[in-house]
């Protein structure tokens, strides 16, 4: 970032706002694949076979140590959840390079705007 010419940073920094969009089905949350053991002693599981899955979740941070956990039941809230939790990391990475840009233009003391 220190090497590129603040005209080439302005440049990226509007392609980078013309580019962001809030998609409205965004999740701030991770899609976690499990697989488990189930309550049945005799079953195979609990004998070195396979275990039962896979089943999917969504996971939230809310507070550090404060998770919140619901199982995506269906491939439709499986599939919305994996494109909600995709659309929010993509926000957040252009995010994080428009902040990282202002804050070298900053540096280099060249006006923000
Ligand atoms: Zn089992």
């Amino acid at each position: 970032m220190r090497r590129k010419s603040s005209l080439s940073l302005r440049q990226r920094k509007d392609l980078l706002l013309s580019q962001l969009k809030i998609d409205p089905d965004l999740l701030r949350a991770s899609f976690v694949e499990r697989f488990s053991v189930c309550g049945k002693k005799n079953c195979r599981c609990h004998h070195g076979g396979q275990k039962h899955g896979p089943f999917y979740y969504l996971t939230q941070c809310l507070a550090v140590g404060k998770m919140a956990k619901f199982l995506l039941r269906t491939p439709a809230q499986q599939s919305e959840a994996k494109a909600g939790v995709a659309h929010y990391r993509q926000l957040q990475e252009q995010l994080e390079e428009l902040s990282q840009i202002n804050a070298e233009l900053l540096r280099r003391e060249d006006p923000l705007p």
